[in-house]
């Protein structure tokens, strides 16, 4: 239970890159109201060239590690945009501190976590309080990295943690933006929560599912 195996990671793809694409318009909206209005649009080009590069992964027989790898890289590559950048960077960090040979485990997922936040934070040099998917990330890990450490399986800790997350991206709605596109026209966002902690947070929430079972 609990267990990322290729298979699961595959799966995870795939439902985010539906949800995603459901979700186009919405984000896009978001992203309208102080940015440039791109964010839904990104997102789906992303999540779906992560879904074509893990499908083709998987057939060669790769595990879960080279799945993510591939996805992450392919979703760099496609979606255009800062968080299409910091997306496949964070993909491809995770996979990298998975194990390629067995199952992903809860101790795993949480390594993994806090190697795509350090490479969010290392390429986009954002703070907690920007507004921007750190606010939801940095929430997600230490909420994962604290389920696990007391004992959850993975897919508890996740799941604990996407709602963390769900709560965070909540609550960019009352910041303004310090970083990115929407800086320039920061005070028109207030009220508005950040597109990016939102889709992210959605991801996460799906994610939860999947592994679920
Ligand atoms: P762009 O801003 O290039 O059009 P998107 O619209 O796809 O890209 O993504 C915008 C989102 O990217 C923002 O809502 C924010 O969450 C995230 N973002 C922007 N700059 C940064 C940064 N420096 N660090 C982390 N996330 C950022
Ligand atoms: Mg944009
Ligand atoms: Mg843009």
């Amino acid at each position: 239970e609990g267990q990322a195996t290729a298979a699961v990671v595959v799966k995870a793809l795939h439902e985010v890159a539906d949800l995603l694409h459901g979700k186009e318009e919405e984000l896009g909206r978001l992203d309208a109201i102080a940015g440039d209005g791109d964010h839904g649009r990104g997102m789906t080009r992303g999540s779906a060239a992560a879904v074509a590069a893990a499908d083709e992964a998987v057939a060669q027989g790769v595990g879960p590690a080279a799945v993510l790898v591939a996805a992450g890289d392919a979703w760099a590559a496609k979606a255009g945009g800062t968080s299409g950048v910091l997306w496949g960077a964070a993909l491809r960090s995770f996979g990298d501190l998975l194990p390629d040979h067995r199952a992903a485990m809860a101790n795993d997922l949480a390594a993994g976590a806090s190697a795509a936040l350090a490479a969010v934070q290392r390429l986009g040099r954002a703070e907690l309080g920007d507004k921007t998917l750190v606010d939801a990330l940095v929430p997600f890990v230490e909420e994962l990295r604290a389920a696990v450490e007391a004992g959850a399986t993975g897919t508890e800790a996740w799941q604990q943690a996407a709602k963390a997350a769900t709560k965070a991206a909540e609550s960019t709605a009352e910041l303004r933006p310090r970083t990115g596109r929407a800086r320039p026209l920061a005070e028109r966002s207030v009220g508005t929560p950040d597109p990016g902690a939102t889709s992210l947070a959605l991801a996460l929430n799906r994610i939860g599912t999947v592994l679920a079972g």
